[in-house]
């Protein structure tokens, strides 16, 4: 049995990225920048009006000849002397020769001159060429994650596409013969399959979409066939249940069968001790419990890293964030515990109800506390370390 320090640097260690893609900047939500982006023009590329007003040369006279007006978007600008203004518009170009925008609200107009009542200084409301960027400088790293700031400002450059690396595709297995599917009348002594949607939502939420979902009865055979099966496509594989220590529990077994190396077994935690976790070639795969609650705090401590880290991210691990607790916590199996908890106001209360098939109180939580194996007591009051579900 190993510690989750060990495993997680584990799924670090074996995760490979995945290749690049050329991608449309409009699909590119969430996807990590393979190379760095190199800005292909300047921003702004020309000199224009920050404001609403008039342009001028700032000479220090305060009445001054409107001789025109320039509007965004013009392509010709009036020649300006000294003691002349130009009406002008945010975002238009600056006329040549004008060196300063005085704003509407401090200017006094009558017919064709201007009075200045506050005469601003030098330069003002100007932006100068490349003032936010010159063209050929690095504007975003590779690793950047793109977001809908990240997607404005690069199609703010002309940007059509851009490298980032490609998303996994993922194989869902879940194991189990008790399983049915929802939307069909509850046969005696059977339970809903709820794994298999929740680990993919929580896929989509990374930006994985290429997701498959298999059911697999608790056959050893069946069990080595869907492993094999799911390994000419997928490029990470989660395993849903059945790799406890239970006569039914066949999914080691097919692992080993299907000769992926076994990087872990077991991890000294709690939730989710039968963690397995290996790989075979550029493929990953991940033997998580089956009991939900667990599943889902591996997917969170394991695989949400592993994946983020194959997509090329430089950040994979969910944001470690500390709070105070605001109730006493016992650990006397020296276990590295993940608890269900809420976060409001920078205080942390673990909930009632922290059994792994239990996912009532996953569902109502918005952090998993993590009490460390070497910690017994914790107090009223004390900081501690959280994982922030509200990525
Ligand atoms: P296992 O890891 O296969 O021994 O399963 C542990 C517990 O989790 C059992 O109570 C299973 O019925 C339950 N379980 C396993 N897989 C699923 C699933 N896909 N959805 C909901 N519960 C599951
Ligand atoms: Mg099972």
């Amino acid at each position: 049995m190993i510690s989750v320090s060990e495993a997680q640097t584990l799924v670090i260690k074996y995760a490979e990225k995945l290749p690049i893609c050329n991608i449309e900047l409009e699909n590119s939500l969430g996807y990590f920048l393979a190379e760095d982006c190199i800005a292909p023009i300047s921003l702004p590329s020309f000199r224009q009006s920050a404001m609403d007003g008039y342009a001028f040369i700032n000479t220090g006279d305060k009445h001054l000849k409107v001789i025109g007006q320039v509007q965004a978007g013009d392509s010709i600008t009036p020649q300006l002397k000294s003691g002349e203004a130009i009406r002008i518009f945010t975002g238009a170009p600056l006329p040549d020769g004008a060196d300063t925008v005085v704003i509407q609200e401090h200017v006094n107009r009558d017919g064709d001159s201007i009075h200045i009542e506050k005469l601003p200084a030098l330069g003002a409301n100007v932006r100068p060429i490349a003032e936010q960027l010159k063209a050929g400088t690095t504007v975003l790293k590779t690793g950047h994650k793109i977001n809908e700031a990240s997607i404005g400002f690069m199609a703010g450059l002309g940007l059509t596409h851009l490298k980032a690396y490609q998303k996994p595709r993922i194989c869902i297995l879940t194991t189990g013969n008790e399983l049915q599917t929802r939307g069909t009348l509850l046969k005696p002594n059977h339970i809903y399959e709820s794994n298999g949607i929740m680990l993919e939502t929580a896929l989509k939420r990374l930006g994985v979409f290429d997701i498959q979902i298999v059911k697999v009865e608790d056959s050893l055979s069946q069990t080595i066939d869907a492993v094999h099966n799911s390994l000419k496509s997928a490029d990470v594989l989660l395993v849903s249940g059945g790799i406890s220590v239970g006569d039914f529990d066949f999914v080691r077994e097919a692992f080993q069968q299907n000769e992926i190396e076994e990087h872990f077994y077991k991890v000294n935690q709690k939730p989710g001790k039968p963690l397995w976790f290996g790989s075979k070639g550029s493929k990953s795969v991940f033997g998580l419990p089956g009991n939900p609650a667990s599943s889902l705090s591996c997917f969170y401590a394991y695989v949400l890293p592993h994946i983020q880290k194959r997509s090329g991210s430089l950040n994979p691990f969910l944001e470690k964030r500390t709070a105070f607790l605001t109730e006493k916590i016992k650990n006397i199996h020296s276990k590295t515990l993940f608890l269900k908890a809420g976060v409001y106001n920078n205080e942390i209360t673990p909930f009632t109800g922290q059994a792994s098939s239990m996912l009532n109180t996953f569902a109502n939580s918005n952090a998993l506390l993590i009490v460390p194996e070497q910690i017994e007591d914790l107090e009223i009051g004390d900081s501690v370390s959280y994982l922030d579900l509200n990525y």
